[in-house]
């Protein structure tokens, strides 16, 4: 039986606040379980849906804890999950109400994320899951086109921003697929892509604290060049501002958005000492 008959079947309607856009092409969603690591692992998805990609997760997976806001799905998941009971868990609450308690305790040890996002919640998760204290190995995700490419912009492009800066401090992003809106039930105004990060545990002996002031600071006002943000952000002199710049082998002139990563960690452990 089709999934839209299983849908029509349950009296589903779908909800557009929750971004609820489904995937059902085989091929395609092995291919995201693929892209997700997910062989062999605990896997974290968010919005089970009506469990197609759940489904996909558990045929490599060792176990996937997926969570879903809308009950009503539940009894069009009785039937698409049927017989899955063993590896899959689904939890009917919002994951972003989820303590990290409970959301640790639940997954245990390592694990993946992996999700068709729910547009609404696309930067909230991924920032929630780069910065908390036990990551995952990686993060899959389904995301709009131009939320792909921001997320893996280089620096000094339209695209890069801090959030870009803010994933890179952690990871590495790639779109691993181009996914057109066609692909979905029902269809989006837009087209989609997958992007893994992987938190390669880079930069682990980085003050990243200090590095995200920097990173916030250089975007907050994205016209104005690097040394005005730093002082209306750190409240320090030009002076100050500029040596800052200089020490770090920065022209005075130039903007946040210029630099990566590394530049911005740099700042930060020179504004230790000049900064004082
Ligand atoms: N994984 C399914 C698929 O690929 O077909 C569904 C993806 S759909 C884009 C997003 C799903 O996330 C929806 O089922 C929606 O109800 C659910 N959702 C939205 N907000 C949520 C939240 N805060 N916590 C958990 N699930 C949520």
């Amino acid at each position: 039986m089709s999934l839209a008959q299983i849908l029509s079947e349950c009296g589903f309607c779908f909800e557009k606040r929750f971004g609820q856009n489904f995937l059902t092409d085989g091929n395609l969603l092995d291919a995201i379980a693929a892209d997700a690591n997910a062989d062999g692992m605990t896997v974290l998805e968010i919005g089970t849906g009506a469990g197609t990609l759940t489904a996909a997760l558990a045929k490599r997976a060792k176990r996937v804890v997926s969570y879903e806001i809308d009950k009503n799905l539940m009894p069009v998941l009785a039937r698409t999950l049927a017989g899955l009971d063993e590896k899959v868990e689904v939890i009917f609450r919002d994951v972003m109400k989820e303590s990290d308690e409970e959301l640790d305790k639940i997954l245990g040890g390592d694990y993946v994320l992996a999700a068709n996002l729910p547009y609404y919640i696309t930067t909230p998760v991924i920032m929630r899951f780069i910065e908390r204290a036990r990551k995952p190995k990686s993060i899959t995700v389904m995301v709009q086109k131009e939320v792909g490419e921001r997320l893996i912009a280089a620096p000094g492009t339209p695209e890069y921003g801090a959030v870009t800066a803010a994933v890179a401090l952690e990871g590495s992003a790639k779109i691993t697929r181009i996914v057109p809106r066609t692909m979905f039930m029902p269809r989006p105004n837009v087209d989609s892509c997958v992007v893994r990060i992987d938190l390669d545990g880079r930069f682990a002996d980085a003050d990243k604290a200090a590095a995200k002031k920097f990173i916030r600071a250089a975007f907050a006002m994205r016209r104005k060049t690097l040394v005005n943000n730093i002082c209306a952000q750190f409240g320090q002199k030009r002076e100050r501002a500029e040596k800052l710049l200089t020490r770090c082998g920065f022209d005075v002139r130039v903007r946040g958005e210029k630099l990566g990563v590394e530049d911005f960690i740099a700042l930060s452990e020179a504004a230790k000492e000049i900064f004082e």
